[in-house]
C-alpha cells in the first residue's frame, strides 16, 4: 500500500540516522559545542517539509491528503481542503493553492464539486468555479486537469484508465454508496471509452467503526448485502469498504486498490465521526500533462510545501 501512512517510517529513517549523527559528534567533541554539518541541515529541512506518497500508474497520478502541512487554525487544522465547514475560506484557498502546487498542477486547475451524497456524475473539461454544481462523482480526459474528492469517514474513490487516458473521482459515503455514484461513474467513463479501470479505495469509517441503527444497516443491506457489519462492541454496522468493493466487482472492474486507513481511528485524517466539527481532506486524481503511457506502476514521493 502507499501513501501518507508511510510517512512516519520515513521519519523514524532519518530520525535515527540524525541520532547516529549526533551520537558521532559527541563522539568526536565530547565536551565542545554542537555543530551542526551541512547535511545535518538539509535533513532537518526535511523533516520540516511535507511529503505525500502519490501512486503513479503511467500517466495516472492518484493521492491522498491528510491534516498536515497546512494553515487552517483549530479544528480545521491545518489542510483544510473543504469549502463549507465553517472554516476560513482564505485558509481553504492557500490550502487548495498549496496542494495543488505540491502535486505539480495549476492551483486555478482542480475541479472540486459541491458533494450532496446523490449518483450524479459528470464528464468535466475545466474547473466548475466559485458555484459547482450538486455531484458526486466527475472524470475527464484533460491532462494536468485534477479531480478533488473531499472527505471525512465517507469514501473518496478514485479510478482511472491510463491506456484510454480518462480519470475519475466520486464521494461514496452511506447514501451515495446504496445510490450507487461508483457504480454510475464506472459506466459513465465506459461510455467515454475507458476499458481496464483501476480503482483506489480511500480512507473512510471503517466496518469495525461506522456504527449505525439496526434498521438503517438492514435498509442498506437490503441493498447491498456486503455493506452489512457489526463493531467491534458487536451492535449494527457498516462496510462501506467491503460495499464499494464489490460494486466495483460487479462493475467489472479487477484492479481494486485500497487506502485501507480507518478515518475514526487515524488522528492523522479528519473524521466527522469522531469530532463533528473539524475539515475534509482528499483524493485528487490526474492526468500528468505531456507524458505517454509507458504501464509503469510505482510509488513516488511529493512534497507538498
Ligand atoms: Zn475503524
Amino acid at each position: 500500500m502507499l501513501l501518507v501512512r508511510d510517512l512516519p517510517i520515513s521519519l523514524v529513517l532519518v530520525t535515527n540516522r540524525l541520532r547516529a549523527q549526533l551520537r558521532r559528534r559527541r563522539h568526536h567533541h565530547p565536551a565542545g559545542h554542537l555543530t551542526l554539518p551541512a547535511s545535518l541541515i538539509v535533513i532537518l529541512v526535511l523533516v520540516a517539509g511535507y511529503t505525500v506518497r502519490v501512486l503513479a500508474i503511467d500517466r495516472v497520478r492518484m493521492a491522498f491528503t491528510d491534516r498536515h502541512g497546512g494553515v487552517s487554525a483549530g479544528p480545521y487544522g491545518t489542510r483544510n481542503l473543504g469549502g463549507s465547514v465553517g472554516d476560513d475560506p482564505a485558509a481553504v484557498a492557500e490550502n487548495r493553492a498549496r496542494t495543488a502546487t505540491g502535486f505539480g498542477l495549476d492551483p486555478g486547475g482542480v475541479v472540486f464539486m459541491r458533494q450532496v451524497h446523490g449518483r450524479d456524475v459528470r464528464y468535466v473539461a475545466e474547473p466548475f468555479g466559485a458555484d459547482p454544481p450538486s455531484l458526486d462523482g466527475v472524470f475527464t480526459d484533460r491532462p494536468g486537469l485534477g479531480i478533488a474528492v473531499l472527505a471525512a469517514d465517507c469514501a473518496p474513490v478514485l479510478l482511472a484508465d491510463p491506456v484510454a487516458g480518462l480519470v475519475g473521482g466520486a464521494h461514496s459515503g452511506r447514501d451515495g454508496t446504496t445510490a450507487g455514484v461508483v457504480p454510475a461513474l464506472v459506466e459513465a467513463m465506459r461510455s467515454y471509452g475507458a476499458a481496464d479501470l483501476v480503482a483506489l479505495v480511500g480512507p473512510l469509517a471503517c466496518g469495525r467503526c461506522y456504527e449505525v441503527p439496526h434498521p438503517l444497516r438492514e435498509q442498506v443491506a437490503a441493498v447491498l448485502p456486503e455493506a452489512w457489519s457489526v463493531t467491534r462492541h458487536g451492535t449494527p454496522a457498516l462496510d462501506l469498504r467491503a460495499g464499494i468493493t464489490a460494486q466495483l466487482g460487479r462493475a467489472g472492474v479487477t484492479d481494486i486498490r485500497h487506502d485501507d486507513r480507518c478515518t475514526i481511528e487515524t488522528a492523522g485524517l479528519y473524521s466527522h465521526r469522531r469530532e463533528r466539527l473539524t475539515g475534509r481532506f482528499a483524493g485528487y486524481v490526474w492526468l500528468e500533462a505531456g507524458r505517454e503511457p509507458t504501464s509503469r506502476d510505482a510509488a513516488q514521493e511529493r512534497a507538498l510545501p
